[in-house]
Formats: C-alpha cells, sequence, structure tokens
C-alpha cells in the first residue's frame, strides 16, 4: 500500500552543523515527488531520513499517520534505487528482481509470478536468464528499478538514477520511469540535480537551496512561476534585470526604457501603488525581437546558430547585455552590429520585489 509521507519541522544536524533547519511538507499518495537543488543542499540527507539510514535530530516524519524517526529502515517498506544501480552481478536478471522476496520467504511459484510481472513492467522479459555483465547500463537501472519495486514498497526512493547514463539514454529513461511509476503508482521520491528532468518526470518538485525548501510545484509553475529569483535562476536559463513599475491612469507601467513600457495587469493586490523599483525575470526565449520601434532599442553583439533555435547576446542602449533565443528561420541570423527593438511577453515574464526577491506576480498557475 502506497502512503503520503508528513514532514514537520524535520532538522538534521552532522555533529554541530545543521543541514537542514526545519522542513515541513508534504507529499501526496501515488505522487512522484522530486527533490531538485544544487549539489550539497541537502537532498541526499533528507532521502536517507527517510530510508532510514540517518538520524533525525527534531521534528517528524509520518507515512500516512505513523511516525517513523524510530522505525528501523528494513521495518519502514521501502524501495531505493541508486545511482550506480546496485545489482548483484554473481546473479541473473530473474534472480536480481527476486532477490527481495525470497528474503520474505515468499513460495517460489508467487516469487515466479512476481518476478515474471515486473520484469515485464520494466520491458526486460527477454532478458530473464542474462547475467548483469551482458547489460546495458540503462538495462541494468531497468533491473534495479524492478527489484525495488517487486517487494510492493511503501515509498519508493531514487537517487540520481541516471546520472551515469548517457545522455540519449538518460532522456529514454526519464520516460521509461515516469510510465513504470505511473503503472504500479508508489509513492516516490526522486532526488536529482538536474533540471531539466525533474521537470521531465515530476508531478511535483521541491526546489531546495542550503536545507530549505524555495518552492514546492508542479513542473509548470516552478519555470513559469518561479517564487524567487533562486528558483528563475536555477531552473532554466535568464536575464535578471532591474526596472520601475510606475502607477499612472489607473494602470501599472513597466518601464523597459525611455520609449518602451510594458502593461503589467497580473501583480498581487499588496502591490504598491507608488513608483518602485523591481528585479525582472526575462527567459531568453520571453524576447521578442522586433523592427518596428515596439520594443527596447538595442544592437545584436553576437549570435550562435543551435539547429532549432539561434541564441543572440543583444546590448541595450544602457550598456547591459540580454541573452535571447529566437526559433531558426530559414533566413540567415541578424548579424553583430544589426540595430533591433527587444520586446517582451508581458504575460511570460516573473517580476520579483527588489529587496526580498520574491515573486509580486499572482500566483496563478498550479
Ligand atoms: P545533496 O544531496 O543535495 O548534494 P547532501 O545531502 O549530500 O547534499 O549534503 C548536504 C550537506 O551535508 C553538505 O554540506 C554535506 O557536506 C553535508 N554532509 C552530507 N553527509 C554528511 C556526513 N555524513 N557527515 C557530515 N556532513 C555531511
Amino acid at each position: 500500500m502506497s502512503v503520503s509521507i508528513h514532514f514537520n519541522n524535520v532538522i538534521k544536524k552532522y555533529d554541530n552543523t545543521t543541514v537542514i533547519p526545519g522542513l515541513s511538507f508534504d507529499i501526496k499518495e501515488g505522487e512522484f515527488f522530486t527533490l531538485l537543488g544544487p549539489s550539497g543542499c541537502g537532498k541526499t540527507t533528507l532521502l536517507r531520513m527517510i530510508a532510514g539510514f540517518n538520524s533525525i535530530e527534531g521534528g517528524e516524519i509520518a507515512f500516512d499517520d505513523r511516525v517513523i524517526n524510530k522505525i528501523i529502515p528494513q521495518r519502514r517498506n521501502i524501495g531505493m534505487v541508486f545511482q550506480n544501480y546496485a545489482i548483484f552481478p554473481h546473479l541473473s536478471v530473474a534472480n536480481n528482481v527476486a532477490f527481495g522476496l525470497k528474503n520474505r520467504n515468499m513460495a517460489n511459484e508467487e516469487i515466479g509470478k512476481r518476478v515474471d510481472k515486473m520484469l515485464d513492467v520494466v520491458q526486460m522479459t527477454k532478458f530473464k536468464k542474462s547475467m548483469p555483465e551482458n547489460l546495458s547500463g540503462g538495462q541494468q537501472q531497468r533491473i534495479a528499478l524492478a527489484r525495488a519495486i517487486v517487494i510492493e514498497p511503501s515509498v519508493l526512493l531514487m537517487d540520481e538514477p541516471l546520472s551515469n547514463l548517457d545522455a540519449k539514454l538518460r532522456v529514454d529513461m526519464r520516460e521509461a520511469i515516469k510510465d513504470i511509476q505511473r503503472n504500479v503508482g508508489i509513492t516516490t521520491v526522486y532526488v536529482t540535480h538536474d533540471q531539466e528532468e525533474a521537470l521531465a518526470v515530476s508531478d511535483r518538485i521541491a526546489v531546495m537551496n542550503e536545507g530549505e525548501i524555495q518552492q514546492i510545484g508542479t513542473p509548470r509553475a516552478i519555470y513559469q512561476r518561479p517564487a524567487n529569483t533562486f528558483v528563475a535562476n536555477f531552473i532554466g536559463r535568464t536575464n535578471i534585470i532591474e526596472r520601475t513599475i510606475v502607477y499612472r491612469d489607473n494602470k501599472y507601467l513597466l518601464v523597459m526604457d525611455e520609449q518602451y513600457e510594458v502593461i503589467i495587469e497580473n501583480l498581487k493586490k499588496s502591490f504598491d501603488k507608488q513608483d518602485t523599483k523591481v528585479k525582472l525575470s526575462i527567459r531568453p526565449e520571453e524576447f521578442v525581437i522586433n523592427d518596428n520601434k515596439n520594443g527596447m532599442r538595442a544592437i545584436i553583439k553576437g549570435n550562435m546558430f543551435l539547429g532549432m533555435n539561434i541564441h543572440y547576446i543583444v546590448e541595450l542602449q544602457n550598456g547591459e547585455q540580454v541573452e535571447v533565443i529566437q526559433e531558426s528561420m530559414i533566413e540567415e541570423p541578424l548579424k553583430p552590429g544589426k540595430i533591433i527593438y527587444l520586446g517582451v511577453k508581458q504575460n511570460k515574464i516573473n517580476i520579483f520585489d527588489f529587496k526580498s526577491e520574491v515573486n509580486v506576480l499572482k500566483d496563478d498557475l498550479l
């Protein structure tokens, strides 16, 4: 039976160093939930606390309403998949998958049935009798996944399971993992530092920094309405620039330069009616290059053709440089020295309080 997971003011210390100062959040039953953040932010530490391999220095972790702080790892009914597969080299594929079941004294016939079913789920049936050394990294990881799921754990924990695979396989395995998780419906906590992978597989993502959660949301909310400038910078690429919002004729206008102003209609109600300095996050694809005067006057400084897209370095009148991405056209890219007008897609850009760097736009995305 899958469970929900509850963190209530959870604290982790290694000796006198606090690495998680107090986390409170919930993971829903059956959810694919990802911990995402830079190296050293505490993702693996938290995962190991769920598994029972790390002590908990304060607060509570509960599966449904059962506090698990003091329950030994073997009794938490958890499946784990690691970066380095950790499958047994001397056992066949079938025996690797059967391993956890044999430990539970299950009848051989039942074990056989479950192993066959699980090999089918991870699409490895025809490798049933193979030895691990004859399998590719992706296939070994499917076996590791099968072995973790076959015991029907309450929670599946995965720590950077794809980071040893090459780039193409990593993308293929994302889909496999997501499909398998959806089929079996186990509450899954997934750790990665790869933001695109997190966006691809997760129902919800928690973005962490220095042991604290910066934002929890769907991939779309995290990317399109980052809660603060840390999240905006960490997920995807962005340009952070400073501008002013003025209140004129009952409207909020974002002053981009002397001639280009953008009406902003989705500010939070609490936003001040006075002229206010703000920070903007404008992703490279949120700019539009115009040749009429609808935009900031700017000059192309460099271009790079990348197949589907063209990346431009563009200099604004005040000397700021921004990165702009446009879909490739059949025509030649714009050349350095070309004067352009740089507009923004106003519903896509994000605006942050100058000091707290917290988003001031309505949080209307799920
Ligand atoms: P992440 O998984 O996000 O890369 P970790 O959870 O591995 O981060 O580490 C979080 C912090 O805790 C880091 O500063 C790391 O150096 C520290 N840390 C991790 N494990 C230990 C340990 N066993 N003893 C002391 N400090 C540790």
